[in-house]
């Protein structure tokens, strides 16, 4: 299960965080796989062919192969309590012959969904729509599907140790992402040089210091400017 889902997840190496590769279990990185795309755990079978006109489907498709996916749920349910089954247990002493029995009939049963998913030509694949941005807070590549732009424009920077937040808005038609770090941005008290400070940061107490002049600042309080809302169904 194990070798079957990280290389799924290799072949779509580039697009995912090196954190996911290296610690992830197979459940939470299927789970990840699906937040780029809801048939990330279902396979399918791939046809391709030589377009005579620009974006209208060839009417010669070849077979090029299929790709057999564990589902999730099934690997939720499974992936543990097989590897249950790895560790002594003091219940595993008292097993008579009929548990053993009904464990072999199990693990059968998992090694034939394996077998199955095996039984597929495309080994590692899923298919999507994705969006790279180089965070400019760690350096390292943020992927975002375009299925989880539909649903959110907060983006979050997927390596653990920087989390640093974007505004993602969709340009072009959909054909490119414009990321955009979410700042605010304060005068120095001093020199009026532009200063700005991640979002997430803010808060009382936050110390920070001009870039250009070394000014030191504190954010001493927060203020919310509000007016009243213009009526503009008045009969
Ligand atoms: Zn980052
Ligand atoms: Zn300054």
């Amino acid at each position: 299960m194990e070798a079957i889902t990280y290389e799924k997840l290799e072949a779509s190496a580039k697009h995912i965080s090196p954190h996911i590769l290296e610690t992830w279990q197979p459940p939470q990185a299927v789970k990840m796989l699906l937040e780029h795309e809801p048939k990330a755990d279902k396979g399918f079978v791939l046809f391709a062919g030589i377009e005579k006109e620009y974006g209208k489907p060839s009417d010669e498709m070849q077979f090029v192969g299929e790709h057999k996916a564990f589902n999730l749920s099934w690997l939720r349910k499974h992936y543990n309590k097989v590897g249950n089954y790895l560790h002594y247990s003091h219940r595993s002493k008292s097993n008579n012959q009929e548990s053993i029995d009904s464990i072999k009939k199990y693990l059968h049963g998992v090694c034939d969904e394996v077998e199955e998913v095996l039984k597929g030509d495309i080994l590692g694949g899923w298919l999507d729509q994705v969006f790279e941005h180089t965070c400019e807070k760690c350096q390292q590549i943020i992927v975002v599907g375009k299925h989880t732009l539909a649903k959110t424009s907060h983006i979050i920077c997927q390596n653990p140790n920087c989390k640093a937040e974007y505004f993602a808005q969709p340009e072009d038609e959909g054909r490119k992402v414009r990321f955009t770090l979410k700042v605010t941005r304060f005068d120095c008290a001093k020199c009026k040089a532009e200063i700005p400070i991640e979002n997430r940061r803010l808060d009382i107490g936050l110390e920070f210091q001009c870039p250009a002049c070394a000014t030191k600042h504190r954010i001493e309080n927060r203020q919310w400017i509000y007016s009243a809302e213009i009526e503009t169904n008045k009969s």
